[in-house]
């Protein structure tokens, strides 16, 4: 790849084919290929999917065209020298296709005690070794930017699910200056690697995408404030943040039906952190465009399924002698070959299958139903799906 290419070609491009509603299809064109919207990324933390090898992300039964990585994580380790000697994050897991990385932000926050806020940034201490750290915006950039990743996050400061007005808006408040700050440092990177060929390997910053992120927790006002914010700084694309932090359901609902239709309309738009696939479909129905979580990995590394008949827990003794798929509407690779009785076993015999198999029917399951959505909102079906697909759940959850 020539440094020409990294300097003339964006980084990133969204195009909305077609609308139903507030629902939108498009394409998100990145150097590394063109990603169908709605979008759903699974999540990598430490460099890897848990439990699922790359060749069955890139197989068609999940043909995922875009996974996470964690900033936190691969910054405390293996840490950001060793991934830049072996050429960034995309050669150092042998991934070709697309990658967002987070800010690192919402790991040190979920920490709790552990960590010190202030204006310049966040102390704390890492769980790997108790060593203390510091994360800014420039910090996370400059991490972010020797990882490679196609999406770069800003740093934001989250404010817990339930936070009162007054937090919540000292929340925002920063978050907007840690927008500035972070499209600053990461400008000033992309020009110095363009600029100076200062690029070791191809994937080295250069030519990576920045999204902003909106907070404000449940107040309403408060978001909007942070959109206002946020879109005055100018990004790629935009990301909810601070949701499924602990509110009620109805908390997030009220939060995302009021935010995504306000947000730009030609910018993709990205919910963080959310949620199971009846919330993805309300989510997509409001206008949202992508979307990650650790549901589909976590839950089947613990026995839980996800169905399109609802959520199926593996560890129940009603199937111990049963002969059926997971789930029968599922044309995966581990619903063609294994019943419930099986999984069933495996995952009480502690198998390390269990959580390989599992793992992969979630995915499937959930990049399944995003391809359906994304049908049925060019086809003009997409209001009829969603009442479909939340009939058969409501009708038939274990
Ligand atoms: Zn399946």
């Amino acid at each position: 790849m020539t440094q020409d290419l990294f300097v003339s070609s964006p980084a990133l491009r969204f195009d909305v084919q077609a609308q139903n509603g507030e629902a939108r299809a498009g394409a998100l064109t990145t150097r590394r290929g063109v990603i169908e919207t709605p979008v759903f990324m699974p999540v990598g933390t430490a460099g890897t999917v848990k439990a699922i090898r790359f060749e069955e992300l890139e197989s068609k039964d999940l043909d995922a065209k875009i996974i996470l990585g964690n900033t936190y994580h691969l910054w405390l380790r293996p840490g950001i020298e060793t991934v830049k000697a072996c050429g960034g994050l995309h050669r150092f897991i042998s991934w070709d296709r697309a990658l967002l990385t987070d800010s690192g932000g919402f790991q040190v926050w979920s920490l709790g005690a552990l960590r010190k806020i202030t204006e310049e940034g966040t102390e704390f201490r890492s769980h790997v070794d108790g060593s203390l750290q510091f994360l800014s915006p420039e910090v996370s950039m400059e991490v972010q930017a020797a990882l490679g990743s196609d999406i770069v996050m800003v740093l934001d400061e989250c404010a817990p699910g339930n936070a009162a007005y007054e937090e919540t808006e000292k929340s925002v408040r920063l978050t907007g200056r840690w927008a500035r700050r972070s499209r600053t440092a990461f400008d000033r990177m992309q020009v110095d690697d363009a600029d100076t060929g200062h690029i070791e390997a191809p994937g080295l910053s250069g030519s990576q995408a920045l999204f902003g992120i909106i907070q404000g927790a449940g107040h309403l006002d408060l978001r909007r404030v942070s959109l206002e914010e946020t879109v005055g700084v100018g990004f790629d694309g935009y990301a909810i943040g601070g949701l499924s932090v602990g509110e009620e359901k109805s908390v997030m609902f009220d939060v995302i039906s009021d935010l995504a239709p306000r947000m730009p309309a030609d910018k993709p738009r990205y919910l963080m952190g959310v949620g199971t696939p009846e919330d993805l479909i309300e989510a997509v129905a409001n206008g949202v465009d992508m979307f990650d979580c650790v549901l589909p990995t976590r839950n089947g590394r613990t026995g839980q399924a996800f169905t399109s008949r609802g959520k199926l827990n593996i560890k129940n003794s009603r199937w111990v002698r049963d002969q059926r798929a997971l789930d029968e509407d599922c044309r995966c690779m581990v619903c063609r070959r294994h019943t419930r009785a099986y999984l069933r076993h495996l995952y009480l015999a502690g198998e390390i299958l269990a959580s390989i198999l599992l793992t992969h029917h979630n995915l499937a399951f959930f990049l399944d139903t995003m391809r359906s959505v994304r049908q049925s909102i060019r086809s003009g079906d997409f209001p009829k799906f969603r009442r479909e697909f939340t009939e058969r759940l409501d009708a038939n959850g274990e």
